[in-house]
């Protein structure tokens, strides 16, 4: 059975069917720094590194291995005879060499990603529960899992080492034992173990989050307050891709402290004009370099490059809100996941707010909506692109909606999706969308089970019955920050004489307490954009009235308006609003 030309904001029912370098040393210069006391004298090594040409300080240990921070990069023996390459984080680049983005860039430890579950035993077993608590929460928060070795042949093995710091061997799956090193003193602050959890993030192939190659951005670096040993541990960035947006809270980043020649001199500080909001639960550190446990973009990241091995579900309401790609800021999508609407398919609805491939006012503004099954175990969804004109404002006729077109639809992380599009209208439109979430994640997670939340569950498909099917709203809630957002996709006034260039939609925003169900909204007109195409010099967003959304229960609401500006100027009244489809779960 074949879609019936389905009708956005109306119930989904059983009659939609759902659907480098020879091995040239360059230089090693020793260099035993005596130290007063017993000490033994510690000892550090330069050499350049053949991939990006920086000149890299490290220690070598007595043990003879390389130590950069808190990464071995090979033994000094390995460095003599071979030459230097860092090792290399995971990329979100698309190359010959990763079209999937499943392998690490070759390098010295360069081996494609572990397999789950990853394999770890103990050299040293009183560190059993510190790491347990580690990885129990890494494979609450992920699509990790973990399993006690037997006789696999790539396994992370787990040693203690005296001192406050941790090693982790290389960047990465380098094949066979990864020794993770946990200093004692580490394991003397059970309840702090982020350490761990950034010992076990180098092992599955991340680095520094403050040598991401964006990083100058975000944080000023004070070369005059790094310990001349470490600099190069601040200098050096990375080339590789980065996942996600540079991340303050990442169980990744430094301390501002770390390797500064005093506490009065900080290695780096927060650009100006950035915000670093450092807030994790349960952690009594509330700044940058925090210990005490993954970060939500840690999880998104790890869960983007691992998903691929167990699917990321799509079937959950948790993806439900405004996607868009920053790259074409004032267009993107309003999506809603029915999960389950049978076990295990759920429907994935979705509005499009863009514009006409020509840019102009308002009677360039589109929209379209989008709807197809989502299962469980399937990471791509297969969706129909609609469009509905001959509408009016907020008043009859009911539209009719015509397919316009295909789209893929696919989630990797909470916050990261994909949509590719092809239009079959005749206008040869196609390309892929990246999508990010405009607004914080609630209740999505990578794992069984969810949490639930009462008033974000008021997010998503609001309508105000047949008279005017066709037309309708997308609410998102986002109690963490405060904030709701409506998008109304409609028609102007008497506009079911004018096609396409009919076609309405506003934004709404105002401020969200938890628990609030009257929410005064300021309502925006945005014009001027060009179809899939970043923001031209002429587009803008204009407020062009206020309204009050009500939410009376999951399934009642109402929004009044009053327009003083804009396509709809001098038009004011309330809609009286009902669900699309059931409540989700929490509601
Ligand atoms: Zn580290």
């Amino acid at each position: 059975m074949l879609d019936n030309g389905a009708s956005p904001f109306r119930e989904p029912s059983g009659a939609i069917i759902f659907r480098c370098l020879a091995a040239a040393i360059v230089w090693v210069v020793a260099v035993a720094l005596a130290t007063a006391q017993a000490m033994p004298p510690r000892v550090f090594a330069t050499a350049v590194d053949l991939n990006s040409g920086q000149v890299i300080e490290y220690e070598i240990r007595p043990d003879g291995y390389a130590i950069w921070g808190d990464v071995v990069i090979g033994t000094a023996a390995d460095i003599a005879n071979n030459g230097l390459r860092l090792p290399e984080p995971l990329s979100r680049s698309a190359t010959a060499q990763d079209a999937d983005k499943k392998h690490i860039q070759q390098n010295y430890f360069g081996r494609p990603l572990w397999r789950l579950p990853i394999p770890y035993q103990f050299a040293d077993p009183v560190l059993a529960p510190l790491v347990e608590l580690a990885i129990a929460d890494l494979a609450q928060k992920t699509v990790l899992s973990f399993v006690p070795r037997t006789t696999e042949t790539d396994f992370i093995e787990f040693a203690q080492i005296p001192g406050s710091t941790s090693v982790s061997h290389g960047i990465g799956n380098g094949g066979g034992k990864h020794l993770i090193e946990i200093g004692d003193l580490v394991n003397a602050a059970p309840g702090r173990y982020g350490a761990v959890q950034h010992e076990i993030l180098h092992a599955l192939g991340f680095a520094h989050e403050q040598q991401r190659k964006d990083r100058d951005d975000y944080i000023d670096l004070h070369p005059e307050c790094i310990e001349s040993s470490a600099l190069s541990q601040y200098t050096t960035k990375y080339n590789t891709v980065p996942f996600g947006a540079y991340d303050f809270e990442s169980v990744m980043h430094y301390r501002s402290t770390e390797f500064s020649t005093s506490n009065q001199c900080l290695t780096f500080t927060v650009k100006a004009g950035r915000s670093a909001t450092v807030n994790v639960p349960n952690c009594a550190t509330h700044s940058i370099g925090q210990g005490c446990g993954i970060s939500p973009g840690d999880a998104d990241a790890v869960n983007y490059f691992y998903s691929r091995q167990t699917g990321f579900d799509p079937n959950q309401h948790g993806l439900t809100g405004s996607w868009y790609e920053p790259a074409t800021s004032g267009q993107g999508f309003a999506l809603e996941i029915f999960p389950n609407v049978s076990p295990g398919t759920g429907l994935a609805f979705g509005s499009w707010f863009t514009f006409d491939a020509i840019a102009g006012g308002a009677e360039r503004q589109r929209w379209y909506t989008l709807q197809g099954p989502v299962a469980t175990g399937q990471s791509n969804a297969v969706l129909s692109i609609y469009r509905n004109t001959g509408g009016n404002f907020n008043a009859p006729p009911a539209t009719g909606a015509q397919v316009v077109g295909t789209a893929t639809l696919s989630f990797n992380a909470c916050s990261s999706g994909q949509l590719t599009y092809t239009f079959t209208d005749g206008s040869g439109r196609a390309g892929t969308i990246s999508l990010t979430r405009l607004l914080p994640n609630v209740t999505c997670s990578a794992k069984a089970p969810r949490a639930t939340n009462a008033d974000f569950a008021l997010s998503g498909s609001w309508y105000a019955g047949i008279a005017t099917s066709g037309q309708g709203f997308m609410a998102e809630v986002a109690p963490s920050i405060g904030a709701f957002l409506l998008s109304w996709f409609t028609y102007a006034p008497n506009g079911a004489a004018f096609g396409p260039a009919g076609q309405r939609w506003y934004t709404a925003q105002g401020a969200f307490t938890p628990g609030l169900r009257t929410i005064p909204v300021m309502i925006y007109e945005t014009t001027g954009g060009t179809f899939d195409a970043p923001p031209s010099a002429g587009q803008g967003n204009l407020a062009v009235g206020t309204g009050t959304m009500r939410f009376l229960s999951c399934s009642a609401a109402t929004f009044s308006y009053n327009f003083t500006g804009g396509s709809s100027i001098g038009r004011s009244g309330t809609v009286t609003l009902g669900r699309v489809g059931p409540a989700p779960p929490g509601c």
